[in-house]
Formats: C-alpha cells, structure tokens, sequence
C-alpha cells in the first residue's frame, strides 16, 4: 500500500518506521525542516511537500499536535492546495492525532466533502509504544472505514477499538484520559494522607491495589518509589506520560464538557489541578509527579496553634 504519513515527531516518526518495516511504501513530510533531516537519518523516505506526500497515496496519516493543524492541513492554508485537493479521490483519511470531538467532526466533514474517506484514531501507549508497535488506537468513523483503516493500525499497534460514528474516537480518547487525571491525583493524595497517619507505602499499595481502589494509576503509575519499580517515581518522575499532555488532553476534555454542559466536577477539578502543576513547572514531568504538589501544599499541622 502507498501511504503518505504527515507528522513525523515523537509519535509519528516511530510509527511511519514500523509501517515501512512491515512492507508498505511509506512517503513522509513534516513541516518542519528538522524533523524531516532526523526522518531521513532514521531511513524513512521523506519529500519536502505536502502535495508530493500525498500525490499517489491510498492512506494519508496524519499525526500532528493540534486539531487546528488538521484542519489546515486537510483544507489548505493559503499556500498550496490542502492535503483533500492534493490526494487522488475517493482515498482513505487516517488521524491520529490527539484533538477535539468537535474538531475530529470538522475534518471528517471536510473529508467527505471532497470526496474522502476518513477515520479519527487517536492513540494511547505514548512513544514506546509508538517504538514498539504496542499502541492502543481508539476509532471513529463508518464501520466499513474503520474496517479498511484496522489493518495498518494493527501494524502499529496492539489493539484497534472501533468506538462508534466520526469523533467517538477522540470522545473515548477524553473520557479516559479525564478518569486517569482524577485518579492519578486522588491516588497521590491517598499515598500523601498514610504518609501522615504513619502507613507505609509498601503496606497501602499491597492493600489498595487488591481493593477497591485498585486502578491503574496506582498499579502501574504509582506515585511514590518502591511498590511498581517500573513507575516514574522511581526515576525521578522522567516521562512517561508528561504533564504538558494531560494538561492538554484536560483542555479537551472541558472543551467537551462546555460543548455537552456535564456536571463533571471532578474532571474539571483535575484539569484545573494539572493546569497549576503545568504553570508550576510540571509540564516537562510525569503526570504522576502531581505528588510532590499534593505535600508541597498540605498544611504542616506541627506549626498550627495548638
Ligand atoms: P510532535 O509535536 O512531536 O509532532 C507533531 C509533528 O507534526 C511536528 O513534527 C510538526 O512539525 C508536525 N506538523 C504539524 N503540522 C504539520 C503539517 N501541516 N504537515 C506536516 N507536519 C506537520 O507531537 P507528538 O508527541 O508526536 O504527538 C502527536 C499527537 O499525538 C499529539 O496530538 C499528542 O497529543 C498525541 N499523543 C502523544 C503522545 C506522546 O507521548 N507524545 C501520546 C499519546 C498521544
């Protein structure tokens, strides 16, 4: 299959390489000077236009940061025809980016305008994942789309869920990355809180993750070093999954909530818990590093008058 991939960083540039491993001609471009140089070190083929990427495809991909960048992208911004005009008709559109539902809507709209196919597949699993083809892919989109799209997701990943209509795959990409916040930070207070009642970490861990409040923010992102030796505590909170993208995926999230009027209070309380840890300096760390924000802020009870 011809495919052109467009977005090639942190996450694009490994997946487009396992496509090319797997057999498909993989065309690629970016934007941006750099990533094309580091794409072509990593011996992808890359072109130095958006029209020539996409000039003979069967699949364009895209991977960029920002629904705004999508929907340039597929309409065109003033210099040069859009990705639609440029591709041959009737092709199928793959987005993997991480972007609003209303959005993903917009693009899939554009697409079918001009004639296209698409798909909204946002992914979990970050760039190991991408690196290790074991990327979760969440779809939206008609079943037979998402059906022609599974094939090449499953060569970069390790499970495919269709997720429903045009931008149910981004609205189940929110809806999870909304529980992860709030778990994350309510699991940092529980670990802070048995700090203070004198319970070791070791002990709470064993309790909560066979417990009720067992969750993967506790049992694979635990908060504190020791219990999970895999989990970003004990290096210091390095990403892992970096506070600038919760905080990111949390702005769409509200973007949903307001679009909807849900009474999501804890979700939004998160969101705006990761937007202070962000402005505080936690963009470039863990999202589970929320923990030292949890003790920075808990009163010291030993200088309250008695
Ligand atoms: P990135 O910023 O490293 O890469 C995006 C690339 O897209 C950049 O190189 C940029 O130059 C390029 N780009 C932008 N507009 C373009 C255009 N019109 N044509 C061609 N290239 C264009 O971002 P990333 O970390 O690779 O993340 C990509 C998406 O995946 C984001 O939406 C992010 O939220 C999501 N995501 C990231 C992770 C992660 O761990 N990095 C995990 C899950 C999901």
């Amino acid at each position: 299959m011809n495919i052109a991939f467009l977005g090639l960083g942190h996450m694009g540039l490994p997946m487009a390489r396992n496509l090319a491993a797997a057999g498909h001609v993989v065309l690629g471009f970016d934007v941006a000077a750099p990533a094309r140089e580091a794409a072509r070190a990593a011996g992808l083929d890359v072109v130095d236009d958006a029209a020539g990427a996409v000039a003979d495809a069967d699949v364009v991909l895209t991977m960029f940061a920002t629904g705004g960048q999508v929907i340039d992208a597929y309409r065109g911004s003033g210099v040069g025809p859009g990705l639609l005009e440029a591709a041959p008709t009737g092709i199928l559109f793959v987005d993997c980016s991480t972007i609003a539902v209303d959005e993903a809507r917009t693009a899939h709209a554009l697409a079918k305008a001009a004639g296209h196919r698409s798909v909204d597949a946002p992914v979990s699993g970050g760039v190991v994942g991408a690196e290790n083809a074991s990327l979760a892919f969440m779809v939206g989109g008609a079943a037979a789309d998402v059906e022609a799209a599974r094939p090449l997701l499953e060569t970069m990943g390790a499970r495919v869920v269709h997720c429903g209509g045009p931008g149910l795959g981004q609205a189940a990409k929110v809806c999870n990355n909304m529980i992860l916040a709030a778990s994350q930070i309510v699991v940092a207070e529980a670990f802070v809180l048995a700090e203070r009642l004198g319970l070791s970490h070791q002990a709470l861990f064993d309790v909560a993750s066979h417990a009720s409040g067992q969750c993967w923010a506790l049992t694979t992102n635990c908060p504190v070093p020791g219990p999970v030796p895999t989990s970003p505590a004990n290096r210091d909170f390095a990403p892992g999954f970096a506070g600038a993208l919760m905080d990111k995926d949390l702005g769409l999230a509200e973007k949903a909530v307001e679009l909807t009027g849900v009474d999501a209070r804890m979700g939004m309380l998160a969101r705006a818990v990761y937007r202070e840890f962000v402005d505080g300096g936690g963009g470039t760390r863990d999202f589970s590093g929320i923990i030292d924000s949890v003790r920075a802020q808990s009163d010291d009870v030993r200088s309250r008058p008695a």
